[in-house]
Protein backbone atom coordinates (compact mmCIF):
# COMPACT_ATOMS: atom_id res chain seq x y z
CA UNK A 1 0.00 0.00 0.00
CA UNK A 2 1.38 3.70 -1.06
CA UNK A 3 1.05 6.40 1.71
CA UNK A 4 0.92 10.03 2.27
CA UNK A 5 2.07 9.65 5.41
CA UNK A 6 5.72 10.90 6.07
CA UNK A 7 5.98 10.55 9.64
CA UNK A 8 8.31 8.75 11.12
CA UNK A 9 6.43 6.47 13.56
CA UNK A 10 4.65 4.98 10.88
CA UNK A 11 7.22 2.59 10.33
CA UNK A 12 7.14 0.97 13.67
CA UNK A 13 3.37 1.32 14.00
CA UNK A 14 1.52 -0.94 15.67
CA UNK A 15 -0.69 -2.64 12.80
CA UNK A 16 -4.45 -3.50 13.56
CA UNK A 17 -6.52 -4.44 10.68
CA UNK A 18 -10.40 -3.90 10.67
CA UNK A 19 -13.09 -3.33 8.34
CA UNK A 20 -13.94 0.07 9.51
CA UNK A 21 -11.77 2.82 11.65
CA UNK A 22 -13.66 5.16 13.11
CA UNK A 23 -11.42 8.37 14.53
CA UNK A 24 -13.70 10.39 16.88
CA UNK A 25 -15.56 8.62 20.08
CA UNK A 26 -18.04 11.25 20.89
CA UNK A 27 -21.76 10.94 20.21
CA UNK A 28 -21.15 10.74 16.04
CA UNK A 29 -18.02 8.16 16.10
CA UNK A 30 -20.06 5.69 19.22
CA UNK A 31 -22.99 5.75 17.33
CA UNK A 32 -21.43 5.34 13.82
CA UNK A 33 -19.09 2.47 15.32
CA UNK A 34 -22.07 0.13 17.22
CA UNK A 35 -24.13 0.52 13.37
CA UNK A 36 -20.70 -0.50 11.71
CA UNK A 37 -20.75 -3.81 14.20
CA UNK A 38 -24.10 -4.96 14.07
CA UNK A 39 -23.69 -5.17 10.44
CA UNK A 40 -20.56 -7.29 11.03
CA UNK A 41 -17.39 -5.26 10.62
CA UNK A 42 -14.33 -5.13 12.86
CA UNK A 43 -14.09 -1.90 13.86
CA UNK A 44 -11.77 0.15 15.74
CA UNK A 45 -12.05 2.92 17.06
CA UNK A 46 -9.72 5.89 18.07
CA UNK A 47 -9.69 8.38 20.38
CA UNK A 48 -7.63 11.58 20.95
CA UNK A 49 -8.70 11.27 24.86
CA UNK A 50 -10.71 8.73 26.20
CA UNK A 51 -13.85 7.68 24.29
CA UNK A 52 -16.62 8.12 26.86
CA UNK A 53 -15.65 11.26 28.71
CA UNK A 54 -13.84 13.28 25.73
CA UNK A 55 -15.75 15.63 23.39
CA UNK A 56 -18.18 18.28 23.80
CA UNK A 57 -21.16 16.18 24.90
CA UNK A 58 -19.27 13.85 27.69
CA UNK A 59 -19.05 16.39 29.95
CA UNK A 60 -22.25 18.52 29.98
CA UNK A 61 -25.75 17.75 28.06
CA UNK A 62 -27.62 17.16 24.93
CA UNK A 63 -30.85 18.70 23.99
CA UNK A 64 -32.54 16.01 21.56
CA UNK A 65 -35.21 16.88 18.67
CA UNK A 66 -37.19 14.03 19.51
CA UNK A 67 -40.58 14.77 18.74
CA UNK A 68 -43.83 12.33 18.09
CA UNK A 69 -44.12 11.21 14.25
CA UNK A 70 -47.87 11.13 15.13
CA UNK A 71 -50.04 14.00 14.36
CA UNK A 72 -48.47 17.34 12.99
CA UNK A 73 -45.86 17.65 16.04
CA UNK A 74 -43.18 17.51 13.42
CA UNK A 75 -44.43 19.39 10.86
CA UNK A 76 -45.02 22.52 13.78
CA UNK A 77 -41.71 21.34 14.91
CA UNK A 78 -40.06 21.54 11.27
CA UNK A 79 -41.84 25.22 10.67
CA UNK A 80 -39.89 26.50 13.69
CA UNK A 81 -36.66 25.41 13.03
CA UNK A 82 -37.13 26.11 9.41
CA UNK A 83 -37.96 30.01 10.72
CA UNK A 84 -35.05 29.84 13.06
CA UNK A 85 -32.08 28.71 10.47
CA UNK A 86 -33.15 31.41 8.39
CA UNK A 87 -34.91 29.32 6.18
CA UNK A 88 -31.69 27.84 5.03
CA UNK A 89 -32.36 24.07 6.15
CA UNK A 90 -33.41 21.67 4.08
CA UNK A 91 -36.65 19.91 5.03
CA UNK A 92 -35.44 16.59 4.01
CA UNK A 93 -32.52 15.89 6.09
CA UNK A 94 -34.96 17.50 8.86
CA UNK A 95 -37.26 14.66 7.99
CA UNK A 96 -33.72 12.31 8.58
CA UNK A 97 -32.87 14.00 11.74
CA UNK A 98 -36.15 13.46 13.65
CA UNK A 99 -36.98 10.02 12.26
CA UNK A 100 -32.81 9.04 13.54
CA UNK A 101 -33.20 11.04 16.90
CA UNK A 102 -36.54 8.70 17.26
CA UNK A 103 -35.24 5.81 16.52
CA UNK A 104 -31.98 6.35 18.32
CA UNK A 105 -33.70 7.16 21.95
CA UNK A 106 -35.62 3.45 21.43
CA UNK A 107 -32.33 2.38 21.45
CA UNK A 108 -31.22 4.11 24.42
CA UNK A 109 -34.33 2.91 26.09
CA UNK A 110 -33.65 -0.70 25.69
CA UNK A 111 -30.01 -0.37 26.84
CA UNK A 112 -31.37 1.42 29.64
CA UNK A 113 -30.90 5.08 29.92
CA UNK A 114 -32.48 6.58 32.67
CA UNK A 115 -34.88 9.05 31.17
CA UNK A 116 -36.54 10.91 33.43
CA UNK A 117 -40.17 11.10 33.65
CA UNK A 118 -42.54 14.58 33.42
CA UNK A 119 -45.55 15.17 36.22
CA UNK A 120 -47.60 12.86 34.15
CA UNK A 121 -45.56 9.71 33.87
CA UNK A 122 -44.61 10.08 30.73
CA UNK A 123 -40.45 9.54 30.02
CA UNK A 124 -39.15 13.00 29.38
CA UNK A 125 -36.55 12.21 25.90
CA UNK A 126 -35.85 15.47 24.58
CA UNK A 127 -32.78 15.86 26.62
CA UNK A 128 -29.77 13.39 28.07
CA UNK A 129 -26.91 14.00 30.78
CA UNK A 130 -23.54 13.36 28.99
CA UNK A 131 -21.75 11.75 31.50
CA UNK A 132 -24.54 9.02 31.71
CA UNK A 133 -25.01 8.57 27.82
CA UNK A 134 -21.36 8.67 26.77
CA UNK A 135 -20.74 5.86 29.35
CA UNK A 136 -23.36 3.99 27.95
CA UNK A 137 -21.73 4.46 24.84
CA UNK A 138 -18.95 3.35 25.21
CA UNK A 139 -20.42 0.31 27.11
CA UNK A 140 -22.57 -0.80 24.32
CA UNK A 141 -19.51 0.06 21.48
CA UNK A 142 -17.54 -2.11 23.80
CA UNK A 143 -20.51 -4.93 24.09
CA UNK A 144 -20.92 -4.83 20.28
CA UNK A 145 -16.86 -5.81 20.04
CA UNK A 146 -15.58 -2.23 18.59
CA UNK A 147 -11.65 -1.90 19.70
CA UNK A 148 -10.96 1.22 21.27
CA UNK A 149 -8.08 3.47 21.31
CA UNK A 150 -8.02 5.42 24.57
CA UNK A 151 -5.69 8.34 24.10
CA UNK A 152 -4.12 7.51 20.55
CA UNK A 153 -4.91 10.60 18.06
CA UNK A 154 -5.27 10.03 14.53
CA UNK A 155 -2.92 12.53 12.89
CA UNK A 156 -3.06 11.57 9.61
CA UNK A 157 -5.05 9.81 6.60
CA UNK A 158 -3.49 6.66 4.70
CA UNK A 159 -4.41 6.46 1.31
CA UNK A 160 -3.93 3.60 -1.16
CA UNK A 161 -2.26 3.41 -4.61
CA UNK A 162 -5.80 5.09 -6.38
CA UNK A 163 -5.30 7.86 -3.46
CA UNK A 164 -8.46 6.37 -2.00
CA UNK A 165 -8.41 6.93 1.86
CA UNK A 166 -7.36 3.63 3.56
CA UNK A 167 -6.85 3.92 7.01
CA UNK A 168 -5.03 6.41 9.55
CA UNK A 169 -2.07 6.64 11.93
CA UNK A 170 -1.61 7.90 14.95
CA UNK A 171 0.11 8.17 18.27
CA UNK A 172 -0.65 6.04 21.28
CA UNK A 173 0.68 8.13 24.08
CA UNK A 174 0.03 5.86 27.02
CA UNK A 175 2.53 3.54 25.22
CA UNK A 176 4.70 6.37 23.44
CA UNK A 177 4.18 4.73 19.87
CA UNK A 178 2.00 4.44 17.24
CA UNK A 179 -0.95 2.63 15.98
CA UNK A 180 -2.16 2.26 11.81
CA UNK A 181 -5.13 1.28 10.88
CA UNK A 182 -6.08 0.00 7.14
CA UNK A 183 -9.55 -0.48 6.82
CA UNK A 184 -11.79 -0.32 3.80
CA UNK A 185 -13.87 2.76 5.58
CA UNK A 186 -13.01 5.33 7.69
CA UNK A 187 -15.14 8.10 9.20
CA UNK A 188 -14.01 10.62 10.71
CA UNK A 189 -16.19 11.68 13.56
CA UNK A 190 -13.60 14.08 15.40
CA UNK A 191 -15.98 17.12 16.92
CA UNK A 192 -15.65 20.41 16.19
CA UNK A 193 -12.83 23.04 16.23
CA UNK A 194 -13.83 25.04 19.32
CA UNK A 195 -10.89 24.60 21.49
CA UNK A 196 -10.69 28.31 21.58
CA UNK A 197 -14.59 28.72 23.15
CA UNK A 198 -12.73 27.72 26.63
CA UNK A 199 -16.00 25.79 26.64
CA UNK A 200 -16.56 22.40 28.96
CA UNK A 201 -15.17 19.32 27.01
CA UNK A 202 -13.76 21.55 24.11
CA UNK A 203 -10.78 21.82 24.76
CA UNK A 204 -8.57 19.02 22.08
CA UNK A 205 -11.21 19.99 19.30
CA UNK A 206 -9.00 21.22 17.03
CA UNK A 207 -10.53 19.92 13.91
CA UNK A 208 -8.58 17.46 12.91
CA UNK A 209 -11.51 15.70 11.44
CA UNK A 210 -12.37 18.52 8.86
CA UNK A 211 -8.03 19.14 8.03
CA UNK A 212 -7.55 15.29 7.62
CA UNK A 213 -10.59 15.32 4.84
CA UNK A 214 -9.75 18.91 3.71
CA UNK A 215 -5.57 17.01 2.84
CA UNK A 216 -7.46 13.83 1.19
CA UNK A 217 -9.92 16.49 -1.22
CA UNK A 218 -12.80 16.46 0.19
CA UNK A 219 -14.94 19.87 -0.47
CA UNK A 220 -16.72 21.45 2.71
CA UNK A 221 -19.95 22.84 3.06
CA UNK A 222 -21.75 25.15 5.19
CA UNK A 223 -18.53 26.07 7.57
CA UNK A 224 -19.84 29.66 7.92
CA UNK A 225 -22.77 27.75 9.99
CA UNK A 226 -20.71 25.63 12.28
CA UNK A 227 -19.77 29.02 14.86
CA UNK A 228 -22.79 28.31 17.58
CA UNK A 229 -22.36 30.70 20.83
CA UNK A 230 -23.85 29.77 24.02
CA UNK A 231 -24.41 31.57 27.26
CA UNK A 232 -21.70 31.19 29.54
CA UNK A 233 -21.57 33.37 33.34
CA UNK A 234 -17.47 35.38 32.98
CA UNK A 235 -16.52 32.67 35.87
CA UNK A 236 -17.39 29.15 34.45
CA UNK A 237 -17.21 27.01 31.07
CA UNK A 238 -20.24 25.95 31.51
CA UNK A 239 -22.18 27.01 27.92
CA UNK A 240 -24.12 24.89 27.34
CA UNK A 241 -27.67 26.45 27.38
CA UNK A 242 -30.46 24.65 29.16
CA UNK A 243 -30.07 25.29 32.30
CA UNK A 244 -30.87 29.21 31.46
CA UNK A 245 -34.13 28.22 30.65
CA UNK A 246 -35.08 29.11 34.21
CA UNK A 247 -32.82 31.93 34.33
CA UNK A 248 -33.73 35.84 34.53
CA UNK A 249 -31.67 38.31 33.02
CA UNK A 250 -30.55 41.13 34.28
CA UNK A 251 -28.70 44.49 33.13
CA UNK A 252 -25.87 46.30 34.60
CA UNK A 253 -28.12 48.06 36.96
CA UNK A 254 -29.95 45.33 38.17
CA UNK A 255 -33.07 45.88 36.04
CA UNK A 256 -34.87 42.51 34.49
CA UNK A 257 -33.97 42.70 30.41
CA UNK A 258 -37.66 42.02 28.77
CA UNK A 259 -37.61 39.84 25.98
CA UNK A 260 -34.21 38.03 27.10
CA UNK A 261 -34.07 34.15 26.89
CA UNK A 262 -32.61 30.96 26.50
CA UNK A 263 -34.71 29.63 23.58
CA UNK A 264 -35.95 33.35 22.59
CA UNK A 265 -34.29 36.42 22.88
CA UNK A 266 -30.72 35.88 23.11
CA UNK A 267 -30.14 38.33 20.29
CA UNK A 268 -31.57 41.09 23.53
CA UNK A 269 -29.17 39.53 25.57
CA UNK A 270 -26.01 39.97 23.41
C1 LIG B 1 -21.65 25.27 24.11
C2 LIG B 1 -22.25 24.08 23.41
C3 LIG B 1 -23.63 23.83 23.55
C4 LIG B 1 -24.21 22.73 22.91
N1 LIG B 1 -25.55 22.45 23.09
C5 LIG B 1 -26.12 21.39 22.47
C6 LIG B 1 -27.49 21.02 22.63
O1 LIG B 1 -28.23 21.62 23.40
N2 LIG B 1 -27.98 19.98 21.92
C7 LIG B 1 -27.19 19.28 21.06
O2 LIG B 1 -27.67 18.33 20.45
N3 LIG B 1 -25.90 19.60 20.92
C8 LIG B 1 -25.36 20.61 21.59
N4 LIG B 1 -24.04 20.92 21.41
C9 LIG B 1 -23.33 20.23 20.40
C10 LIG B 1 -22.92 18.86 20.81
O3 LIG B 1 -22.19 18.92 22.02
C11 LIG B 1 -22.10 18.37 19.68
O4 LIG B 1 -22.83 18.53 18.49
C12 LIG B 1 -21.72 16.91 19.83
O5 LIG B 1 -20.95 16.70 20.98
C13 LIG B 1 -20.96 16.52 18.60
O6 LIG B 1 -20.69 15.17 18.69
P1 LIG B 1 -19.43 14.61 17.96
O7 LIG B 1 -19.40 13.14 18.26
O8 LIG B 1 -19.46 15.06 16.54
O9 LIG B 1 -18.19 15.36 18.63
P2 LIG B 1 -17.66 15.37 20.14
O10 LIG B 1 -18.68 14.98 21.13
O11 LIG B 1 -17.00 16.69 20.37
O12 LIG B 1 -16.55 14.22 20.12
C14 LIG B 1 -15.41 14.34 19.29
C15 LIG B 1 -14.42 13.30 19.75
O13 LIG B 1 -13.37 13.26 18.79
C16 LIG B 1 -12.15 13.11 19.49
N5 LIG B 1 -11.06 13.61 18.64
C17 LIG B 1 -10.79 14.88 18.26
N6 LIG B 1 -9.71 14.91 17.47
C18 LIG B 1 -9.28 13.63 17.34
C19 LIG B 1 -8.20 13.00 16.66
N7 LIG B 1 -7.31 13.68 15.93
N8 LIG B 1 -8.05 11.65 16.77
C20 LIG B 1 -8.93 10.90 17.51
N9 LIG B 1 -9.97 11.46 18.17
C21 LIG B 1 -10.13 12.79 18.08
C22 LIG B 1 -12.34 13.89 20.78
O14 LIG B 1 -11.47 13.43 21.79
C23 LIG B 1 -13.81 13.60 21.11
O15 LIG B 1 -13.94 12.46 21.95
C24 LIG B 1 -23.42 21.94 22.07
C25 LIG B 1 -22.04 22.19 21.93
C26 LIG B 1 -21.46 23.25 22.60
C27 LIG B 1 -19.99 23.52 22.44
Amino acid sequence: MGTSASHADLATAQQIPADVLVIGGGPAGTWAAIAAAAQGARVVLADKGFCGTSGATAPAGTGLWHVDPDGDARAHAKASRYALGGELAEPAWMDRVLAQTWDNVARLQEWGYPFPTDAAGRLRCNSLQGPEYMRLMRRQAKAAGVRILDHSPALELLRDAQGTVAGAYGLRRAQGDAWAVQAGAVVLATGGCAFLSKALGCDLLTGDGALMAAEAGARLSGMEFSNAYGLGPAFSSVTKSLFYNWASFYDAAGQPIAGAGSARGRGIIA
